[in-house]
C-alpha cells in the first residue's frame, strides 16, 4: 500500500488490514492528510487477505461540524459577558435608586418638621441622583449602538482623527495646560471613521483627567512598529496604573477611584469599538505615579463589518 500510495497513514493500514485477515466488516470516519479530506468509509472483505471499500467524501459535513462547535464556544462566551453584564448594569442603576428612595423618606420627615432648608437639600440630592442614572442609561444606549449602527468603513489616515480627537477634548487640554505631541508617520487605519475618533477621544480625555499633581503635563501619540505588528499609543506622565487592574479598567462601570468624575464607561466603550474592528487595546503601565500608555493594535487586512459584529 505504502508503494502506490506513500503517504498513507498508519490507521488506514491497520485498519484494512483487520477486515482482510478477520473478514469483519466496518464503518468509520477518518482524515486523510495526504488529501487533506474526511472520509466516511465502509470496508468488507470479500475473501480471505482482501479487502474492498466504499470511500465517501464527509469533508464539507466535518466542517460544518468544527464551525458549528466553534459558533457555540463564541455563544457560550457571549452568554457568559451578557450575564456578567446585566448583573453590572442592574447593580449599577440600584444605586442612584436607593439614594432617590433614602432621601425621599428625609424629605417626608423635613416637611412634616417644617425644614425648608433640608427639604431643599433632599430635593437637589434626588435630582443628583436622577441626573446620574439618566447618564448611566445613556451611556449604556452608546454601548450597545456600537457595532449595531456602523458608518461605511473607509482608510482614514490616523492623524487626522487624532486631531478630530484633540479638537473635542480641547476645553479638557486646556484646563490642565497639557502639551500634547503627536509624532509623525501615523499612517492610515481602515474602518468606521467617527467611532475611531471616538476611541482616541476617550483615551485622551483620560489621559488628561488622570495626571493627578503632575506639573508637567504632557501626552504623546504615536506609533511603533513592532514584531506583532503595527501598534498605536496614546501615553501620559500622569498617575499611572498598578499592574493588577489592568484588565479590570476595561471592565463596565469600573473606575479606580469612585471619587473621579465619570461614569467608567468610557475603556469599555473604546474595547467594544476596537474589538468590532477587529483589533485589541490594552494599557501598559509601569505602576502608580509612572505615567500610562495605552496601546490599540489593528489587523492588517480591513474585517469590520465581519461576522463578530
Ligand atoms: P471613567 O474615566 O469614566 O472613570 P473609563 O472607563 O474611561 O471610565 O476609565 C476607567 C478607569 O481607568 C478610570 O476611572 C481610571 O481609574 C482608570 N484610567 C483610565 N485611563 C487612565 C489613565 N490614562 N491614567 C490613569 N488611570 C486611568
Amino acid at each position: 500500500m505504502l508503494d502506490v500510495l506513500p503517504g498513507t497513514e498508519p490507521h488506514w493500514i491497520e485498519a484494512y488490514g483487520r477486515v482482510a485477515l478477520s473478514g469483519e466488516t466496518l464503518q468509520f470516519r477518518n482524515y486523510a492528510r495526504a488529501l487533506g479530506r474526511w472520509f466516511e468509509v465502509s470496508a468488507f472483505s470479500p475473501r480471505h487477505g482482501h479487502f474492498a471499500t466504499i470511500f465517501t467524501d464527509v469533508t464539507e459535513q466535518e466542517r460544518g461540524r468544527e464551525e458549528r462547535e466553534r459558533l457555540i464556544a463564541e455563544l457560550e462566551r457571549k452568554n457568559e459577558e451578557l450575564e456578567r453584564f446585566t448583573y453590572t448594569v442592574s447593580h449599577d442603576l440600584k444605586s442612584p435608586l436607593i439614594t432617590v428612595k433614602g432621601f425621599l423618606g428625609l424629605l417626608e420627615q423635613d416637611l412634616a418638621a417644617a425644614k425648608p432648608d433640608l427639604v431643599r437639600k433632599d430635593m437637589e440630592r434626588i435630582g443628583e441622583a436622577a441626573d446620574r442614572m439618566a447618564l448611566l442609561l445613556d451611556d449604556l444606549l452608546e454601548l450597545s449602538r456600537v457595532g449595531r449602527v456602523v458608518n461605511p468603513s473607509a482608510l482614514h489616515s490616523v492623524e487626522e482623527l487624532v486631531h478630530r480627537a484633540l479638537e473635542a477634548v480641547s476645553g479638557r487640554l486646556a484646563e490642565r495646560d497639557v502639551v500634547v505631541a503627536v509624532l509623525p508617520g501615523l499612517g492610515d487605519v481602515y474602518g468606521d471613521g467617527p467611532r475611531l475618533v471616538e476611541v482616541f477621544q476617550n483615551l485622551l480625555e483620560n489621559a488628561a483627567k488622570y495626571m493627578g499633581e503632575q506639573e508637567n503635563p504632557r501626552i504623546e501619540i504615536g506609533v511603533m512598529r513592532r514584531e506583532d505588528g503595527i501598534v498605536y499609543y496614546v501615553a501620559d506622565n500622569g498617575i499611572g496604573i498598578e499592574p493588577r487592574y489592568r484588565e479590570t479598567i476595561f471592565g463596565l462601570f469600573n473606575k479606580l477611584d469612585p471619587r473621579s468624575e465619570g461614569t467608567g464607561i468610557g475603556l469599555a466603550l473604546a474595547q467594544r469599538i476596537v474589538e468590532v474592528h477587529g483589533g485589541q487595546i490594552w494599557v501598559e503601565s509601569e505602576g502608580k505615579g509612572k505615567g500610562s500608555v495605552f496601546c490599540l493594535r489593528f489587523p492588517s487586512a480591513p474585517r469590520i463589518g465581519g461576522d463578530d459584529v
